[in-house]
């Protein structure tokens, strides 16, 4: 990782190899009953992280600092990264959220590994495959008297718990011995218990400080059908108590999530040293570390918001290239390349703050500059006619043009090949490339001046045609001969612009989407605001435009520049080749606000 700017996790994981931390992996005593996890293969050399989601909705671009992150830093340290459903949680959950989550890893540019299994081959994991393990440390932590089946109503846990202010009040079930307490969490698995009639707590101090050490529930009664497990319990594991666990199964090594769980880090560790001693997990534990989540300017990522713009039509869908989520980042032309130059570009750091979306943008930008190929595309359309073309060129003609695709090809690249096209006697230009009166330094057409059509021909406004309502329906000009581009004549007539246009011949009406911020609020869901009051009206404005040959025959998703507007990539749904359909990216520079 010579390249990689150095971060306080790199440090820690640099100084976790030199030390050997988890160079051996022992067990107090014997390995627990049971377990396949104890004879699972150790691989001593690597670091092991892992990417948790749970399958409840599309990832978004937070959820893509995370998994370039913790891939990242496996790839950069010769370990591995897991990717693992944490479907601990018995609500609905969908397939779809599972095959769009591993789309998404895979389109990144990430696979990975199970224990004893390389990247390339393996499943990814399930936590609820731990849901009989889970079980037994929560029986092996009743019989160490380190758990207990509290009774009291929720209320009363609740305000027994305490706050910061005063320790809280032990639930008068804490004193149960270990014996009644395994006979009552039996009954709670076996469906004697109404959901909610009781939890088992962890039984560690109703006086911490911490209040997610004041006894924290581990295990709830909830009666639900579970997509792995169907009907087999009825008792399921807390997030808290689960993810330890699963961690630990999977010999991470370094478990790296959100600032918001640092509070529960003691609980991490509490309950796999405890697990350890009780012989069911081997030692050295697994570590969690936590890092500042991605909060970008103009954009929401909670899961919720993001549905509620979906279902209540705000958007076209989950895809749509305005929303955050990888698949519709990936629609708006965003590419892995980008998106892991925006990972480390901006870094891991512990304390939370804001990017600015602008740096979102010019990572894509950055990622295209050099790859995407060129072409013209007239967005606001007006035609040029070249009234002097028949008699100097020959009625009917069409006169074969060229540029090429890229302006510098890169070190070590083939060069590609160039852009074919023709001009005629007419063409299509922007509309706001002609002037009839010109403003002060404007250089573009207007009477009298002289430009060039890029890669063309020279040519000399005349004037112009309008309509009844005084819009320009034409713009005049003749063609000064023997000036193409390319020619030893091309030099011979000095000109101050040179503008963009698609001939009229060979150009191709194309659908074209003008994507901008979905919110005009740089921070739409900050403080109780309503994030559907500062929805952009104009964040979507649709044009039908011309475009060049080779963009006409792009494939979906390809990307180009086009000329002077900015990066656009052939839309993954409805483009056909012939009927082009473009996204905008995003613009040429960062212009927002300006
Ligand atoms: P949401 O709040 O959108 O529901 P989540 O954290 O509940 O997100 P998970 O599926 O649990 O969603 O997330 C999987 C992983 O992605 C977690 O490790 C989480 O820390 C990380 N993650 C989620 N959002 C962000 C973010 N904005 N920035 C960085 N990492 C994130
Ligand atoms: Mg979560
Ligand atoms: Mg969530």
């Amino acid at each position: 990782g010579a390249t990689k700017s150095s971060n306080f996790l790199r440090q820690i994981i640099e100084h976790d190899l030199a030390k050997g931390t988890y160079a051996s992996r022992r067990w107090a005593g014997s390995p627990g009953d049971a377990t396949h996890h104890a004879s699972a293969p150790h691989d001593p050399a690597r670091i092991r992280t892992r990417f948790p989601p749970e399958p409840n909705g599309y990832l978004h671009i937070g959820h893509a600092k995370s998994i370039c992150l913790n891939f990242g830093l496996a790839r950069d340290y010769g370990g591995v990264c897991h990717l693992r459903f944490d479907d601990t949680n018995p609500e609905k959950e969908d397939t779809e959220y599972v095959d769009s989550i591993i789309d998404a890893v895979k389109w990144l540019g990430f696979d990975w590994a199970q224990l004893g299994q390389a990247p390339g081959s393996a499943a990814p994991y399930q936590a609820s495959d731990y849901f009989d393990f889970m079980y037994r440390a929560a029986e092996a932590l009743i019989e160490r008297g380190q758990a207990y089946v509290d009774e009291q109503s929720p209320e009363e846990m609740r305000a027994n718990r305490g706050d910061f202010s005063k320790p809280g009040i032990d639930s008068p079930y804490r004193s149960r011995t270990p014996a009644e307490n395994l006979a009552r969490f039996r009954e709670m698995r076996d469906g004697k218990l109404a959901d909610g009639a009781a939890v088992l707590r962890a039984r560690i101090a109703m006086d911490s400080p911490n209040i997610n050490l004041r006894d924290p529930a581990i295990y709830r009664i909830r009666r639900a059908t579970h997509h792995n497990t169907g009907d087999k319990w009825c008792i399921y594991p807390m997030y808290t108590f689960a993810h330890p666990i699963e961690d630990a199964l999977e010999q991470i090594t370094h478990s790296i999530c959100t600032l918001e769980f640092e509070d529960q880090r003691p609980f991490y560790d509490w309950l796999l040293e405890r697990l350890i001693e009780a012989g069911l997990l081997a030692a050295p534990a697994p570590h969690q570390y936590e890092f500042a989540r991605l909060n970008l300017t103009y954009v929401i990522t909670s899961k919720r918001k993001l549905a509620q713009l979906v279902n209540e039509g705000k958007v076209s869908g989950w895809d749509d290239p305005r929303m955050p989520t990888i698949v519709g980042l990936r629609r708006r032309g965003y590419t892995p390349a980008a998106l892991q130059l925006f990972a480390e570009r901006i870094g891991v750091t512990k304390s939370d703050s804001w990017i600015d979306y602008s740096t979102l943008e010019g990572c894509l930008r950055e990622d295209l500059e050099s790859q995407a190929h060129r072409g013209m595309a007239v967005l606001d359309p007006v035609k040029l006619v070249l009234t002097n073309w028949d008699e100097v060129m020959g009625a009917s003609h069409l006169e074969p043009c060229s540029l090429p695709a890229l302006p510098h090809v890169p070190e070590g690249q083939p060069e590609p090949a160039a852009r074919q096209f023709t001009i005629g006697k007419e063409v299509w230009i922007e509309r706001e490339d002609f002037e009839e009166v010109p403003p002060k330094g404007y250089k573009r057409l207007f009477p009298g001046n002289k430009v060039r059509l890029k890669g063309g021909y020279v040519i000399e406004c005349t004037g112009c045609e309008r309509d009844a309502t005084g819009r320009v329906t034409a713009v005049l000009a003749l063609l000064v001969p023997d000036t193409k581009s390319g020619t030893p004549g091309a030099d011979s007539v000095k000109v101050k612009a040179a503008i963009t246009w698609v001939g009229v011949a060979d150009g191709v009406a194309a659908e074209i989407r003008l994507y901008d911020r979905l919110f005009s609020d740089a921070h739409p869901d900050a403080g109780g605001k309503d994030f559907l009051s500062s929805l952009n009206p104009d964040s979507l404005k649709v044009v039908t435009g011309y475009v060049e040959p080779s963009l006409a025959h792009a494939e979906p998703d390809q990307k180009f520049q086009f000329e002077r507007h900015g990066y656009f990539v052939a839309d993954h749904q409805d483009h056909v080749k012939g009927q082009p359909v473009f996204n905008r990216a995003v613009g040429l520079k960062d212009s927002w606000g300006k």
